[in-house]
């Protein structure tokens, strides 16, 4: 199996809720339980405490937005693809992109995380996150 292009951000195992899915590596605030993506160590979005701790985050949630990108300036990408906002199971919202052969897509419908090939900065390939609508 390829290596994970962003390890810091996903890995391939799931978690107990949903082992089948790449699960996403969030956090948690000890203080008053906020849930949050990426792991981030500045301090809490919501009360400012620095007690943040890593908390796994199921790869699992609803669509709430998507849009197709059809003119895309960046070289690190080529047009077209799809992004979409999904609001995780576990609380968060990521911003992420959903698979190419996801078809017509609907807000609200149940979105999950699989790894896909992609290459890395050097051409070579890596697995990254993407979003598709559950089977
Ligand atoms: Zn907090």
């Amino acid at each position: 199996m390829d290596e994970l292009l962003k390890p810091a951000l996903y890995r391939a195992e799931g978690t107990t809720a949903v082992p089948q899915r790449p699960a996403l590596l969030g956090g948690e605030c000890g203080a008053c339980g906020y849930v949050f993506f990426p792991l981030q160590r500045y301090g809490c979005e919501k009360c400012g405490s620095l007690d943040l701790k890593p908390r796994d985050l199921s790869g699992a949630g609803s669509l709430l937005a998507s849009a197709r990108v059809h003119l895309h300036a960046g070289k690190g990408r080529v047009a077209p693809f799809t992004v979409g906002a999904i609001r995780l199971d576990d609380g968060p919202i990521v911003r992420t992109l959903i698979v190419e052969e996801a078809g017509p897509l609907a807000v609200g419908q149940r979105m999950a995380t699989t790894l896909e090939t992609a290459t890395d900065a050097e051409g070579a390939p890596r697995l990254d996150l993407r979003f598709a609508p559950e089977a």
